[in-house]
């Protein structure tokens, strides 16, 4: 079968044209935009199954963990290949569990930063002066958005603590990475997320990371009892690690503040091993290792 989601470099216009392909080749997909980036991009979602009860897929949360956004997106592809087929997936019957679940995966929650590392500052429109200066020419390390704010550090989720982390790094103002913006969901891309799951009814959340082969599960005292369990059968399913955050090491992130506003579950994934940004030539074999863990994740 021809297939759609291929390894090539996530930039905005590649995702413009798959978001089309896939829409056509499975028309019982819904595609939709959650909002804008800070330069105007959309930042899509696809969902299928029920809606009145999603399991969350979001990556692309740091301009380096591009290929995030491509494996998830190979889910999303298999998924739609097993319904239209009516055949399992890892073993697992889709359709049917659809009937009862959701999926919604937002491929990329930071578009712009993205397109910066992939094809320059001056892809940053009115925030172009502001990324040379801030990188100093250097993109390398990029991961924030366009204004130089680290999306996992600008989630409302002990964002005062981590603020003085920052500030005692000497990290106060846009940055390549961990600046956590001038307040809590002062990015467009932050407040788009947070809008999209207090409008929806989603069960649990994974916000998918590179890299280290590892899974967080909690956040503080909110963390549900049964995160721990399916964290267990996710790092059976894929090999990978369990981590406990200690202490200070972790606010801020989407993660931290799903699981505290909603008293939900939700799972960082570290997928994959090197240095970032990870090479396109590993989509397969990172993607193979965690199918059954995604898969198990959206129907459990
Ligand atoms: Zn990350």
């Amino acid at each position: 079968m021809n297939r759609i989601i291929l390894p090539e470099n996530y930039d905005y216009a590649y995702s413009e044209r798959i978001k089309k392909e896939l829409k056509l080749k499975y028309p019982f997909l819904t595609v939709h935009s959650i909002g804008k980036s800070a330069c105007q991009r959309d930042i899509t979602a696809y969902s299928l199954g029920n809606y009145k009860n999603i399991v969350l897929f979001a990556g692309g949360f740091h301009a380096q963990e591009w290929l995030t956004s491509l494996v998830i997106l190979r889910f999303l592809e298999r998924v739609c290949e097993s319904v239209s087929l009516r055949k399992k997936l890892s073993g697992v019957d889709i359709s049917s569990a659809l009937m009862s679940k959701g999926i919604t995966i937002i491929p990329c929650v930071n578009p712009d930063g993205v397109e910066i590392v992939l094809n320059g500052p001056e892809t940053a429109g009115e925030y172009a002066e502001l990324v040379k200066e801030a990188s100093q020419g250097d993109l390398s390390s990029w991961n924030a958005n366009a204004r130089g704010v680290d999306l996992n550090h600008n989630f409302d989720a002990g964002w005062h603590i981590l603020r003085e982390m920052e500030t005692e790094q000497g990290i106060t103002g846009p940055s390549p990475r961990r600046y956590g913006g001038h307040g809590p969901h002062s990015e467009s891309e932050t407040k788009s997320l947070v809008k999209f799951c207090e409008r929806n009814n989603i069960n649990h959340a994974f916000a998918i990371h590179s890299q280290g082969e590892e899974i967080y599960w909690a956040y503080g005292k909110e963390t549900p009892e049964n995160s721990f369990t399916m964290a267990n059968i996710f790092s059976v399913c894929s090999g990978y690690k369990l981590v406990e955050n200690d202490g200070l090491a972790s606010h801020g992130g989407f993660k931290d503040w799903f699981i505290e506003y909603f008293r939900k579950s939700a799972f960082t994934i570290e997928m994959g091993k090197g240095k970032n940004p990870l090479p396109v030539s590993q989509l397969d074999e990172i993607y193979e290792k965690i199918e059954e863990m995604l898969v198990i994740g959206a129907v459990i």
